[in-house]
């Protein structure tokens, strides 16, 4: 039995997921011939409220897409300095849409109205790149599953309105935070204008992610992803793959967060880790104490077939997820419990 905790996307497809593939009805999907897309597309849309949603085969190429949709080239965008936009998608926002980023030091990967408000640069000093886009994530990936406070997605929003930017949601990781924070998904299509959400973490789809917003600027992105190669043709058996984990796996997310949090909490008491980062879903993130091999802990565990990251830094990290089931969190919590580290 491998347990692999190094991340939410390494789960594989059940049965029943496979067999609603199997089953899906396609058409070309570039034409917009695919039923299981549209019902797809227009089965997100709807839970955010919004008009429309596109298909992409990856949460890079969505997000990448948003910024291109809400940028001119020599423009700024404004992220935490965690940023998946910023440093996990190749370079992209320069790369393709030929913008900067300012980046603040945001908490545990958030960011705050105060700040954005300060990072604004003044539209009439032209020395300065114009500002014209606020990215948030939601919840954080480096910054350990954190979730917003609703609240702060609004005095941002305010923000936004009264200095012409547009408002674009990571939320690879937005089922976590719904399922986490009861908040509305409708509230959050009020306060956006792309959202972008991810079916292959914690939902345990093998592959797929959507941009969310009005049926205008999705027309828009319809022609980004094609110059990006990601339009794509009977891709419906895939989409169908969406439906079932939205159907399905949402709910059951508590579990994964249930499970993270005992993980931290058994952490929190073991004599060779100097802290533990608060679980708010299914990231946790952990430090050694100082002198302790983070590399040899790492190996210690993988001669027990558990398989965890180093995010660097000093940072250990174990993400839970659809595949990591009751037997082997007990066997895990056993394990870090007998385990000798020093
Ligand atoms: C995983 C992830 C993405 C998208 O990653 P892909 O591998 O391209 O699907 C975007 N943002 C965050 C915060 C993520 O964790």
């Amino acid at each position: 039995m491998e347990i692999n905790l190094v991340s939410d996307t390494v789960t594989k497809p059940s049965e029943e997921m496979l067999r609603y593939m199997f089953n899906a009805k396609v058409g070309d999907d570039v034409y917009k011939q695919d039923p299981t897309v549209i019902e797809l597309e227009s089965k997100v849309a709807t839970m955010f409220g919004m008009e429309a949603a596109l298909f992409f085969p990856s949460g890079t190429m969505a997000n990448q897409t948003a910024i291109k949709l809400h940028t001119q080239p020599g423009e700024q965008l404004i992220a935490d300095k965690w940023a998946h936009v910023y440093n996990y998608e190749g370079g992209g926002a320069s790369f393709n849409s030929g913008v900067s980023c300012c980046l603040l030091d945001g908490n545990r990967g958030m960011i705050t109205a105060e700040q954005v408000a300060g990072a604004i640069n003044d539209p009439e000093f032209y020395h300065s790149p114009l500002t014209s886009l606020v990215c948030v994530e939601n919840t954080t990936n480096k910054g350990g599953g954190a979730c917003y406070d609703f609240e702060e997605f609004k005095r941002i929003k305010k923000v936004c309105d009264a200095h012409n930017l547009k408002f674009h949601l990571d939320g690879a990781r937005i089922w976590n935070a719904l399922v986490a924070t009861n908040d509305n998904p409708e509230e959050y299509g009020r306060v956006f204008d792309t959202i972008s959400v991810c079916l292959s973490k914690g939902l345990g789809a093998p592959i797929g992610s959507l941009l969310v917003s009005d049926a205008k600027t999705i027309h828009r992105a319809l022609r980004i992803r094609k110059i990006l190669g990601g339009g794509m043709r009977q891709v419906g058996y895939l989409a169908a793959a969406g439906i079932y984990a939205l159907d399905n796996n949402i709910i059951r997310l508590a579990d994964d967060h249930r499970r993270a949090k005992e993980l931290g909490d058994l952490l929190s008491r073991l004599p060779w880790i100097i802290r533990v980062e608060p679980v708010e879903t299914n990231i946790l993130i952990f430090s050694l104490k100082e002198g302790l091999d983070e590399n040899l802990f790492i190996e210690k565990l993988k001669e027990r077939n558990i398989h965890i990251s180093s995010m660097g830094h000093g940072k250990l990290r174990m993400v839970t997820h659809l595949d990591y089931r009751e037997v082997m969190h007990s066997y895990v919590l056993e394990t870090f419990e007998r385990i000798v580290v020093k």
